[in-house]
């Protein structure tokens, strides 16, 4: 179901044996597509905007969540459920992933492996920086760098973002001394303009999401300012999963003769993906959830709710009913947030409420059921 092409491995890649030892740990046999065309032109050094598109799961959520038909165009055409599901405009539905399908086309991987391959770590240097969109992100991202480096002990990846006292992000510059650096642009700029970390001897320039981070005004000027600070002569690798053509325009000013990379999701259209829905009354939708909660067999589920008020109190509701769980905000504090996040990620807890700032991107691998209520 996933995309893979039945005969490629990771193994005809001739990566350095670390890596294929982390591969191999991580459960990663056969490249996805976008990792076998992107890959193999990475690892020369080449820049490149990638564009991989997704239709799991917290795509679906948004739809719901901006409340039109405004997205339409990411929907996968042969899903006529789906259609439906927009015009019903319905107040509820979930859907159901089987196990053994993915929420990414697996970009990640790409800039991690290509960049682990053809890293010389030297002190003090950071040899890659990757600017994430969200902390969250920051934060996965580095688990990625951490979970393929595993047998690269020379390595050492570091993570800075908003939120946590400027002190340990200046801490983690200065003493960790990382050779992968990953940040939300904010925090980077800051670091920047302080003085603790310097880019004159930056190798690769990564950004992910690279649509969300170059579309608001002031995100964007602050990833220029941070590839002003770069040397001229550096590889970068730009990935997202919807460019439109003003993003891609952006997107090239930062490259030299890209290589652009475009997977659509025709292969993976909702394989493995189930959705359904119930029209319900408003006054309906706890009793509904409650039931649906006793009778779907799940690991984990995300129940994505339209305000914070809502999310404190299905919280609250899905305590008293015996289904404990945690629930973010966006106003919530960024140690909070994060906290939980990694709570969750870890397993230890079952339901997520969560307002849709988890966007696109995040992954966790435990959850098969979506909720949008
Ligand atoms: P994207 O950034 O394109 O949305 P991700 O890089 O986050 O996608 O990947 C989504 C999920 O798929 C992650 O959990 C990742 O570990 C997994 N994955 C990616 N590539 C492979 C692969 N080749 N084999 C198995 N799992 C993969
Ligand atoms: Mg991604």
């Amino acid at each position: 179901s996933y995309a893979t092409l039945a005969d490629a491995t990771f193994k005809d890649m001739l990566l350095n044996p670390e890596l294929n030892r982390a591969l191999g740990d991580a459960g990663f046999e056969h490249p996805s597509e976008v990792q076998n065309e992107a890959i193999p032109k990475a690892l020369l050094g080449q820049d490149m905007i990638v564009q991989a598109k997704v239709t799991m799961n917290f795509f679906f959520l948004r739809i719901g969540s901006c409340g039109g038909c405004k997205k339409k165009k990411v929907i996968p055409r042969k899903s006529e459920t789906f259609f439906s599901l927009l015009f019903f405009s319905p107040p509820y539905f979930f859907f159901k992933k089987k196990k053994k399908n993915f929420s990414g086309m697996g970009k990640t991987a790409v800039f991690v492996l290509a960049a682990l391959n053809q890293i010389t770590p030297e002190t003090g240097v950071v040899d890659t920086l990757v600017i994430c969109h969200t902390r969250e992100m920051a934060f996965q991202v580095a688990g990625e760098f951490e979970r393929f480096s595993k047998y690269m002990p020379g390595v050492i990846t570091g993570v800075v973002y908003g939120g946590v006292p400027f002190p340990e992000s200046k801490r983690v510059i200065a003493e960790e001394k990382p050779h992968i650096l990953i940040g939300t642009p904010g925090r980077l700029v800051h670091l920047l303009e302080d003085g603790v970390l310097k880019l004159d001897k930056l190798k690769r320039f990564v950004v992910d999401e690279c649509d969300n981070l170059l579309k608001e005004l002031d995100m964007r000027k602050q990833v220029q300012h941070i590839f002003r600070q770069t040397p001229h002569n550096k590889q970068v690798m730009m990935f997202s999963a919807t460019i439109d053509e003003t993003a891609r325009a952006v997107c090239r000013k930062f490259t030299k003769s890209p290589k652009e990379i475009f997977v659509d999701d025709k292969q993976l259209t909702l394989h493995g993906l189930q959705q359904h829905y119930v029209k319900l009354q408003e006054k309906d939708k706890n009793r509904k959830l409650n039931d649906l909660l006793d009778a779907l067999d799940f690991n984990q589920v995300v129940i994505f709710v339209k305000s914070q008020l809502r999310a404190e109190q299905l919280n609250h509701l899905l305590a008293h009913c015996s289904f404990p769980s945690i629930f973010v905000h966006g106003k919530m504090k960024q140690e909070k947030r994060l906290e939980y996040f990694k709570a969750f990620k870890e397993y230890k807890h079952r339901i997520l409420v969560a307002t849709n700032l988890f966007g696109r991107g995040v992954d966790i691998e435990k959850v098969n059921i979506g909720m949008l209520i």
